[in-house]
């Protein structure tokens, strides 16, 4: 467990046991003083953004955090909450933090006991940051199709992770289908031959319209399946990291496949161009 699981990974009121991680000394010291920047999603940059430890008092702070006053509010609002709960015992903390892009906050509050830590509020929200894929993706994905990676990850932010593996298996789906429809305008396509083959069989028979790792680890498209109709929620969830990094490799892959698309489109048209002005210049 590092800090970036802390904060960023695991949802609140997950209690996390001092005595099952390791220099669990230096993994609360980074809770209250760390200097480490964590990665995630920004809501006002609209992408993912390292994010540093906020240092200076709100007052010298001149540039564009939006309310001056909210280490005051917040402080009082904690010393206001940890009074009530002091029964509990152990300690309430802030950690915050600043996009190093656009300075918007990003602010947590963890209970600290002799025993474990325990995140028990953070603004934005879990979902806010850890649900929204990166816009880049839009590009390789229908409007459709980049909701719903969206409501994957937003799912399993939540811990539902059997419906998380519904939707990312939509998205191999969708990938498939419009590979299809390029592959059938080609005369030597065998129709007969694809529909009697399986969904994975038919990935490898697409090998020339879909990007080379969706068919190299064709197998991602079983496992969600197995997870679909088999698996928990604990055991879907402790897989959705990598079929996420999975689908986003996939989707970098076309993403570059549709810039040189274009690029070489529009690099034709160029040399067209030029050859019809020398010609009419000899
Ligand atoms: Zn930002």
């Amino acid at each position: 467990m590092d800090i970036q699981e802390y904060f960023i990974q695991s949802p609140l009121y997950r209690a996390i046991d001092f005595a099952k991680i390791e220099e669990s000394w230096q993994f609360k010291h980074h809770i209250l003083n760390t200097n480490a920047p964590l990665r995630t999603f920004c809501l006002v940059c609209s992408e993912v953004s390292v994010f540093l430890r906020f240092h200076s008092p709100y007052d010298n702070w001149t540039l564009h955090v939006n309310s001056p006053t909210r280490r005051e509010d917040l402080e009082s609002a904690i010393n206001d909450f940890s009074h009530r709960l002091s029964e509990f015992g152990g300690d309430f903390i802030i950690t915050d933090f600043a996009c190093t892009v656009c300075a918007h906050p990003l602010i947590f509050i963890s209970w600290l006991t002799d025993k474990y830590a325990m995140k028990i509020g953070q603004l934005p929200s879990y979902a806010d940051v850890f649900q929204q894929a990166d816009k880049k993706y839009k590009d390789a994905l229908s409007t459709k199709g980049f909701k719903e990676f969206n409501t994957a990850i937003g799912l399993a932010a939540h811990g539902v992770g059997v419906g998380s593996f519904v939707y990312l298996r939509r998205i191999l789906e969708d990938l498939e289908d419009e590979a299809c429809l390029i592959a059938q305008k080609d005369p030597s396509w065998n129709k007969e031959v694809y529909q009697k083959s399986r969904f994975e069989e038919r990935l490898a028979l697409l090998k020339n319209e879909l990007p080379a790792f969706l068919v190299e680890n064709r197998g991602v498209y079983g496992i969600m399946s197995k997870g679909i109709h088999e698996l928990t929620d604990e055991e879907c969830l402790s897989h959705f990291d990598m079929l996420r990094t999975a689908i986003e490799m996939i989707l970098n892959e076309k993403i570059v496949r549709l810039e040189n698309e274009t690029k070489r489109k529009s690099l034709s048209a160029q040399i067209g161009k030029v050859k019809g002005v020398l010609k009419n210049s000899e």
